[in-house]
């Protein structure tokens, strides 16, 4: 018995590192910007944020996302926010365009991305938004998870 709940926990303990590093590197389809320049995405704990789209120095299209963050998550919200950050990325945001409405589309694209490719079901999109609605800050295009979620729920 004491042997089956140790292993147990090293295996429970392996899976949540795997989970935690892999989570955007494995499983989904590839992303590409507006040039079709491939995206990589980069964990790192110093973001002030659960990710974000960006150009690295040497010009690369990537994706720098928190692991701390991602792992209080629930993985439908996390394979949300692949979407949402690929959007910026599709969208061309990092090139210049991150403005007003940048992030609804974002949103948008990454909800109708997932609808398109069928790898969102209604109890996924229930937990994506439940976990929206508790966690999303204040941005240039919603000041609450309230009116975020309304807005993708119209999208
Ligand atoms: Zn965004």
């Amino acid at each position: 018995m004491l042997v089956k709940s140790i292993v147990f926990t090293v295996i429970a303990c392996v899976s949540t590192i795997f989970a935690s590093e892999s989570v955007y590197a494995q499983g989904y389809p590839s992303c590409f910007n507006v040039q079709g320049i491939p995206v990589t995405y980069f964990p790192n704990p110093n973001v002030n944020d659960i990710a974000m789209a960006t150009t690295a120095p040497n010009g690369s299209p990537v994706v720098i996302w928190n692991p701390n963050i991602a792992a209080s998550l629930h993985p439908a919200t996390l394979e949300f926010f692949y979407y949402h950050e690929c959007a910026h990325h599709a969208l061309g945001h990092p090139l210049g365009s991150y403005g007003p409405g940048s992030e609804r589309m974002a949103d948008c694209w990454a909800k109708q991305t997932m609808m398109q490719i069928g790898v969102i079901t209604q109890n996924k999109y229930n937990i994506i938004i439940q976990q929206l609605l508790q966690y999303s800050t204040p941005n240039i295009d919603w000041p609450n998870g309230h009116v975020r979620t309304s807005y993708l729920n119209n999208c």
